[in-house]
């Protein structure tokens, strides 16, 4: 097998915490060489990952393996080839036609022979969307904002970010609109104003959002209930604390505020009445698809979904709750499964997990070993200064480059650990979502389905009563394994006859 080795590394957000292009590059110099792996070319670029086709290295590298260079690729993790889905995709399609037969990380391992479809679609799901969430880097981060009193993301309404280095960023007053905070705050105390009347209030003061436009009556309940505006950050995973920027208002007001707010909760809070309101697109033009109920003389309520038509009759048609309900059932059935299917499943998928691991186990103890002798070699450096065989300047001199040293083994051993970690978490989350989809739809709240239909696809259209629903990654390969013939075979737990859709 051929390898090309791609390095990737972008100056933008959570990717400065990641392993440099030269250490990259050496590592994998280095992997290739004791593993006895043909090299034909090593490409590095110091490019973002997230907004395909902007990577002139990695093009060439794809145009070079579909023309045969090459068969396999040799990276530092999955997340280095590709953080969008369109680059995924591609990727993975190239391995399901065989053009590419393997990526192989000093961590993982996938090829085309083995490759199970769940733990790629996984893999590929975690670089494009879960990579941000999970990132312990961007969670330290934002911890240790909160711990100086910043504000840790995009100012909300009514402030400006503000501020150059690390330590002195923060959020501002916006000197345009700060003050219309207040008044608002007053007028919905004293007149107990609606959200809609909110809206009005603000179009009425000229107060346009931070994109110029008027605000959403969702932004407006926002705004309402957040406690920033005296001055303390709640953010959910996080302790709560209290910022160092300039209050709107002072906390017995933004208190009353709230139990003006509690009063009155329907108009804040409106109840979700319509269960695939907000979940679907419309198949014609793409705007949303809006729900409403209508009485019949009779007292029969009957639930109508149809295009908002915003942009101009598009021509769909309205249609009926009930057919929208059964055709998503049916999609939400193919992948469905049993709780017993899903374990055996999981089992089945760890042992493969675990037995492409080796490697990782592998470069976990070489990295515990390279630091035991590291800190042995300060020891020893200690000693010397101390019994002034080397001067001081020697001293620091030989520190600093083993500090480095350990700093850059640490680094590499987090790194193992936490593609492994958030894998694992991906999976765990994926199989008990499995079987549990059909108890959210028979028993499940409005909210609880959307949720889920929201988690589980790409988007969903309607057209003309006709739904069609595109599944994430890696959902769609549930459907691929309950579909082949082969699948419960392969399930089967002696002695029980386990089908995947019981
Ligand atoms: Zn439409």
């Amino acid at each position: 097998m051929k390898y090309f080795i791609y390095c990737r590394k972008s100056t933008e957000g959570e990717e400065r915490q990641a392993l440099s292009l030269p250490a990259q590059v050496r590592e994998l110099q280095e992997y290739a060489k004791s593993n006895n792996l043909e090299v034909v070319k090593t490409y590095s670029e110091a490019k973002s990952g997230k907004t395909p086709n902007k990577r002139e290295q990695f093009n060439e590298m794809i145009e070079r393996i579909k023309k045969g260079d090459a068969d396999a690729i040799l990276c530092w993790h999955t997340s280095r080839l590709s953080r969008n889905p369109l680059e995924s995709g591609i990727i993975q399609q190239m391995i399901t036609d065989e053009e590419l037969l393997e990526i192989r990380t000093p961590i993982d391992l996938i090829s085309s022979f083995n490759a199970n479809d769940i733990l790629l679609g996984v893999q590929f799901g975690n670089n494009s969307q879960y990579s941000k969430d999970l990132s312990r880097n961007t969670k330290r981060g934002i911890r240790e904002k909160i711990y100086r009193g910043q504000y840790p993301s995009v100012a909300p309404a009514f402030y400006l970010n503000f501020g150059a280095t690390k330590d002195d960023k923060n959020i501002i007053p916006d000197p345009k609109n700060f003050k219309f905070y207040e008044k608002l705050v007053d007028e919905v105390i004293s007149k107990k104003l609606s959200l809609s009347e909110c809206r009005q209030q603000l179009i009425t003061w000229g107060v346009r959002n931070k994109k110029g436009g008027l605000f959403h009556k969702s932004a407006i309940a926002h705004i309402l209930r957040n406690p920033c505006y005296y001055g303390l950050i709640r953010r959910t995973g996080y302790d709560e604390a209290m910022g160092k920027w300039q209050p709107l208002i002072t906390k017995e007001k933004w208190l009353l505020l709230q139990s003006v707010l509690d009063g009155k909760s329907t108009p804040y809070y409106a109840r979700v009445k319509h269960q695939f309101k907000g979940v679907m697109k419309c198949g014609r033009c793409g705007l949303s698809i809006t729900a409403y109920t209508k009485v019949k003389k009779s007292g029969k309520k009957y639930i109508y979904y149809c295009c908002t038509k915003k942009k101009g009759d598009c021509g769909n048609s309205l249609t009926r709750e009930e057919i929208i309900e059964s055709q998503i059932l049916k999609a939400i059935d193919s992948i469905a499964i049993s709780k017993e299917f899903s374990v055996r499943l999981k089992k089945l998928t760890e042992e493969k997990l675990n037995a492409e691991h080796k490697h990782e186990i592998k470069t976990k103890e070489n990295i515990e070993l390279e630091l035991k002798r590291h800190s042995a070699e300060l020891d020893q450096l200690l000693q010397m200064r101390l019994s002034d065989e080397i001067s001081k300047s020697e001293y620091l001199d030989n520190k600093g480059k083993i500090n480095i040293k350990i700093e850059n083994l640490e680094e590499l051993r987090s790194d193992v650990k936490f593609s492994r970690e958030d894998l694992r978490k991906k999976l765990e989350l994926f199989f008990d979502t499995s079987f549990n989809i059909k108890k959210v739809f028979t028993n499940g709240s409005f909210e609880d389905k959307q949720k889920l239909l929201k988690a589980i696809t790409e988007e969903i259209l309607l057209d003309n009563g006709k739904i069609s629903l595109n599944l994430k990654k890696p959902w769609d390969t549930m459907v691929l394994i309950k579909t082949a013939p082969n699948s419960t075979e392969m399930l089967r737990v002696k002695g029980s006859n386990l089908q995947p859709w019981s």
